[in-house]
């Protein structure tokens, strides 16, 4: 059985066009497709209360459908049995919905406008008198591993809407307005088109005056009545330590200035870490590669090693083997949450010159007569096993 057009909307049988307007504005939000996705439910219930709108808020069909019941409004109407508006284009029925809720669209463009906003204020009919609000900005911030490693402070210089000096943001040079006489101060128009369901009566917002009701007199030469203007401001940014690529900062209304005193909008600042020469980055520890000598490598020595703070002297004990990772404490990167700091991590590996001198030739090769820097001499017995253990595995 197809429900009753009063019962979807809620309402008594004696509402007024008002009440019925408002009841359908809250239900079609409520059960918009964009606020219920993937629920089926949510939409038959969309369309049922859009069908109804469409009779009761008609005074014709009203009366008809007040005197025959479905029968007497429409053939797609009276139709539907289990499958309400089954002949409906659901596409319709969102660009009627839409054309009436988002109408501010002057552009054709993408309404700034959320439904919130559209609805703001209980249905209240000036919907913009704050003002439009003004859109995030977003950038990104460079920085290298040492300001990350410690956390900076950066002034940055940005590009962005700022409120207009000459009319303080309201467009109007003497901040006078006027009604708008094509909407007669209501802020919205309204439509009668066609529909698969047959009239249907849009409400859109007014174009002459974006749905603000007013109109500017005396527009400012400045910014041409919009109340804001491109300008340079200088933002501070204080970035903690630890902030790792990606990483985002929101800085409440740090963003664009709003047309006519809207609020402004949120400066995003989107951290880009700058790879270093030396270092790399693993979490909170820096990682930095060393070259040694082997006869360093062997007899130990002390080395200056470049660290996020400076150089730092490093121990590198005797018999130090290849690869090894040589640990400086609490010279990494800060921490973003706590005060201490990750470590820095020196991994040795040996220095093979690909140049030599003669002389150096000469030395390398007498060091080569000595039994004790060969492995074997230290291996002998590894060696056998290991060559033993292989003739057992293929003999
Ligand atoms: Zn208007
Ligand atoms: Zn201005």
């Amino acid at each position: 059985m197809k429900k009753e057009y009063y019962e979807v909307l809620g309402v008594g049988r004696t509402a007024t066009k008002d009440e019925i307007k408002k009841a359908y504005r809250k239900l079609a939000l409520q059960f918009h497709p964009d606020k219920n996705p993937d629920n089926k439910d949510a939409e038959d219930h969309f369309k049922d209360v859009n069908e109804a709108y469409e009779v009761l808020s008609n005074d014709d069909k009203r009366r008809r459908y007040d005197q025959f019941g479905h029968a007497g409004v429409g053939s797609s109407a009276a139709s539907g049995g289990g499958q309400p508006g089954g002949g409906a284009d659901l596409n319709d029925i969102f660009s009627a919905f839409n054309d009436m809720f988002s109408g501010r669209n002057r552009g054709g463009g993408g309404s700034p406008f959320g439904f919130e906003d559209a609805f703001g204020g209980g249905g209240g009919r000036r919907r913009a008198s704050a003002g439009i609000p003004g859109t995030d900005l977003k950038i990104r911030l460079k920085l290298t591993l040492e300001e990350i490693a410690k956390g900076v402070e950066k002034t940055l210089k940005i590009k962005r809407q700022v409120t207009c000096k000459e009319c303080n943001g309201s467009g109007s040079k003497s901040g006078a307005t006027e009604n708008c006489q094509t909407c007669h101060g209501s802020g919205e128009v309204r439509q009668v088109s066609k529909t698969m369901f047959g009239q249907f009566v849009n409400v859109a917002a007014c174009p002459t005056c974006g749905g603000e009701g007013r109109l500017i007199k005396d527009r400012c030469t400045s910014c041409y009545g919009e109340g804001i203007k491109i300008g340079e401001v200088t933002v501070k940014v204080a970035v903690p330590s630890g902030v790792e690529n990606g990483n985002y900062l929101t800085l409440r209304g740090q963003g664009n200035a709003g047309p006519r005193g809207g609020a402004a909008g949120d400066l995003i600042v989107v951290i880009e870490e700058i790879p270093h020469e030396l270092f790399s980055r693993n979490g909170d520890d820096v990682i930095y590669n060393l070259a040694v000598s082997f006869p360093d490598l062997v007899l130990g020595t002390k080395v200056d090693v470049p660290t996020l703070d400076g150089a730092v002297k490093l121990t590198i004990p005797p018999s130090t083997q290849p690869e090894t990772m040589l640990r400086i404490q609490g010279h990494g990167i800060g921490h973003l949450r706590g005060s201490s700091r990750g470590d820095q991590y020196v991994k040795v590996n040996v220095f093979v010159p690909k140049e030599l001198s003669h002389q150096d030739k000469e030395l390398l090769k007498e060091m080569k007569k000595s039994s004790g820097i060969s492995p074997s001499a230290h291996n002998d017995k590894n060696a056998k096993g290991f060559f033993e253990k292989a003739r057992d595995i293929f003999s």
